[in-house]
């Protein structure tokens, strides 16, 4: 008798739930809306915990005070009114002899979800009521609905895998783990692109048994080793990948070789006499590079004289010096000929880079044999959304004939109007949040939109540092520099959360006493909700109070995103020149904003930012020879945000704040904007498995390299994780 065939996961995925014997259009639909829609989807939905049968605890073993897990049948369900007015249901549920209370509060709905019968697993903290155990709000999971669902208890293991059951769905987690039994038994055997080696290599236990453990486990240990398996599959398949991503990108670059001499980085530039634009930008400069500055800068030329486009993630704390890093590399662009885009994350910094990049660039001049003296200056345009139309029209008719050497805007820079003559070279400043995807959207767009059709050089800058294991994901893509230095005599800025009357009222008299030094403060206001309207309204009541409060007499200016671009730039001139000492922000300011006389910040209601923002936030000062504060204002309500702020009182490194940070918030919003086709790090934690993605990323490597059946079979696979578009380029030969 031959073996039965072995199951691909791309085939798997061909198959429709609806082939199930108990899904019928009603649960089709109910899975659907749990973005399932076939057996492969269904072998993913991994349970979120296990209920060991032999060991869960009694109900009358429940102390109060417990965070405890509590499983019943419901004998009773009750819906009420409190005398407040709000809605209460009261369930009963019994554990053989024992009975519990459990009340829910403005949930309505718990009196159709737990009906009479119903089984279910209560997670939440046991309370006294009437000197019987209670419990308040619980999570719940239902394990087996009223009708008492058809699955076989006999062929379950003492532990039960408890699946998201969702109430709206209306599926338990007793018919959820019912289904993904029927697949795994019709399936059979299901193939394992990785070989005997490889998983001896990796320590990983092969497929099949991967999944029927993670699914139907003997034990915890089981569990435990299954999940091992399919958290590297996840974590294999990124980093394969991003590493056929980079394969592409060397292959198919039609990059531009810019020209960039090393030797003007040269620690005795000033006495040299080479007339490149870069060498002429540094020396135009009012400082000497730093060792790193030297370095990091030293790498990107090398990126940028070779015909392979540059694609590097430049990392530096606030005010280590990043732009004019940036600038060099602009300049060696346009030395040969090739225009330049700096992409800003909001417009307040596109303008200010402008302005400052003009300043710079003031003492350079360009070959232009077009003009009289056959020379002419750096040409630096802005285009934003509120650039007026008649100036846009004039940018973007230089930029297709060449006339603009270098632009400034936002994301939306590169949008369908745009042509340049020959574009260069892409950067991104502070937008760490673009991924993969965008990253590489960007650099076709790039080439697309330029009438030469080379593939721009691509460098995205961040002050958001980010760990490692992190950045091998989301980054993965980049080479990577660091700038690890600051520049000479900065003093770190003394940080103080100021929790009490008498240190509020300090916090306010410093900011008058650094006002009557020559210097400039901020004060920044929280954003109430998401939305910047209501931000805005909050920005201008706090500058009136402060205004004719606090800080009476001082000249106090606002700024919100609300405002017109050119009331921004207005009001940042007036800071800048001092005619504002005191500047009420909404969190426009939050990134790259650079004044160095601004020596105070203050910032109302911290607790509602994030470590990395306020992080970014104190970055605006400090960025002088002076001695610089930071004042964090409000009572957080959790203990979350209580850790928050008292971490950047007391660390200043980036790094370590980032490390807290990323711990603090999950990985979620780093990769969220990643993923275009199917979500794919179900089990897999970038902060837990780092020693996972080392060996993920290795293999990947080798398997990449080596080609044959395995890179065949893994990329049939992959398939299935990126849409169509993307699968075109990365997979065709
Ligand atoms: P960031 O890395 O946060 O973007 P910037 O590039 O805005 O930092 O630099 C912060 C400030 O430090 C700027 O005013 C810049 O002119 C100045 N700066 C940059 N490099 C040096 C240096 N090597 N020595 C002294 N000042 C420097
Ligand atoms: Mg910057």
């Amino acid at each position: 008798m031959s073996a039965p065939p072995e199951r691909r996961l791309r085939e798997l995925a061909e198959v429709s739930v609806a082939k199930l014997r108990h899904v019928g259009d009603k649960r089709a639909a109910a899975l659907a809306s749990m973005g399932v829609s076939n057996v492969f989807d269904l072998l993913t939905v991994y349970p979120r915990r296990y209920l060991d049968r032999t060991s869960r605890i009694d109900l009358s073993d429940l102390r109060v005070g417990d965070e405890a897990a509590a499983f019943g049948e419901v004998t009773a369900v009750r819906a009420r009114r409190s005398r407040q007015g709000r809605s209460v249901v009261d369930v009963t549920v019994r554990d053989g002899d024992e009975t519990m209370t459990i009340v829910f509060f403005n949930q309505t709905w718990r009196e159709r979800q737990l009906a009479v019968g119903v089984q279910a697993l209560f997670f939440g903290r046991v309370s006294e009521f009437r000197g019987r155990a209670q419990m308040t709000n619980p999570v719940v999971d239902v394990v087996v609905g009223a009708s008492g669902e058809e699955r076989d208890a006999s062929k379950v293991g003492r532990i039960v895998a408890l699946y998201p059951a969702s109430g709206k769905a209306g599926l338990t987690s007793w018919e959820i783990g019912g289904f993904i039994e029927e697949s795994l038994r019709r399936a059979g055997p299901i193939f394992d692109p990785l070989g005997e080696d490889h998983r001896r290599q990796c320590d990983l236990v092969d497929r099949t048994r991967a999944y029927w453990a993670i699914h139907l486990p003997q034990d915890a240990k089981e569990a435990t080793v299954a999940r091992r398996r399919l958290a590297f599959d996840e974590l294999l398949r990124l980093q394969l990948l991003i590493a056929l991503r980079r394969q592409r990108l060397a292959a198919s670059a039609a990059g531009v070789a810019h020209p960039f001499d090393v030797s003007d980085l040269d620690a005795r530039l000033r006495e040299s006499r080479s007339t490149s634009l870069v060498a002429t930008l540094l020396r135009a400069q009012a400082f000497d590079l730093t060792g790193a500055q030297r370095r990091v800068l030293a790498e990107v030329g090398g990126d940028m004289a070779s015909s392979r486009p540059m694609h590097r993630l430049l990392q530096g704390d606030v005010g280590s010096g990043k732009t004019v890093v940036a600038l060099a590399a602009m300049m060696s662009a346009l030395g040969g000929g090739r225009q330049s885009v700096l992409m800003a994350p909001t417009e307040v910094l596109a303008e200010q880079h402008v302005s400052s990049l003009r300043r710079d660039v003031a003492a350079l001049r360009v070959r232009d044999d077009a003009t009289l003296g056959g020379e002419r200056e750096v040409r630096v345009a802005l285009l934003t959304g509120r650039v007026r139309a008649k100036d846009r029209r004039a940018v973007l008719y230089d930029l297709e004939a060449g006339a603009v050497d270098v632009v400034v805007g936002t994301h939306a820079l590169l949008s369908d109007d745009v042509r340049f003559h020959a574009l260069g070279l892409i950067v991104i400043d502070e937008q760490h949040r673009f991924g993969v995807e965008q990253r590489a959207a960007l650099r076709d767009r790039g080439r697309a939109r330029s009438l030469e059709g080379k593939d721009p050089d691509l460098l995205v800058m961040t002050a958001t540092p980010i760990p490692r294991t992190a950045a091998m994901v989301a980054f993965g893509d980049l080479d990577v520099s660091v700038i690890d230095e600051m520049p000479p005599g900065r003093r770190p800025v003394t940080t103080e959360w100021a929790r009490d009357d008498g240190s509020i009222a300090r916090c306010w008299q410093r900011v008058r006493d650094e006002v009557a030094a020559g210097r400039r403060a901020y004060v920044v206001c929280p954003l109430v909700d998401e939305s910047e309207s209501s931000a805005a309204t909050s920005a201008v009541a706090e500058r009136t109070r402060l205004a004719t409060g606090e800080l009476r007499g001082l000249s106090v200016g606002l700024i919100h995103g609300q405002m017109s671009g050119a009331d921004k730039e207005e009001v940042m001139a007036q800071f800048r020149d001092g005619v504002v000492t005191v500047l009420v922000a909404t969190v426009v300011i939050e990134v790259g904003v650079d004044v160095a006389a601004a020596s105070v910040i203050v910032v109302e209601d911290a607790w509602r930012f994030g470590v990395a923002q306020l992080h970014q936030l104190r970055g605006r000062v400090g960025r002088a020879e002076h001695q610089s504060y930071c004042y964090l204002l409000g009572e957080p309500p959790s203990d979350d945000g209580r850790e928050r702020l008292e971490a950047v009182t007391t660390t200043s490194d980036g790094f370590a704040l980032a490390e807290i940070d990323f711990v603090m918030r999950g990985e979620g919003t780093l990769l969220g904007s990643r993923q275009r086709g199917r979500s794919d790090l179900r089990l897999a934690k970038l902060r837990d498995d780092g020693d996972l993605l080392d060996a993920a990323r290795q293999l990947a490597a080798d398997i990449v390299a080596a080609g044959g059946a395995t890179l065949d079979e893994m990329t049939d696979e992959l398939r299935l994780f990126v849409d169509a578009q993307e699968a075109a380029y990365l997979f065709k030969s």
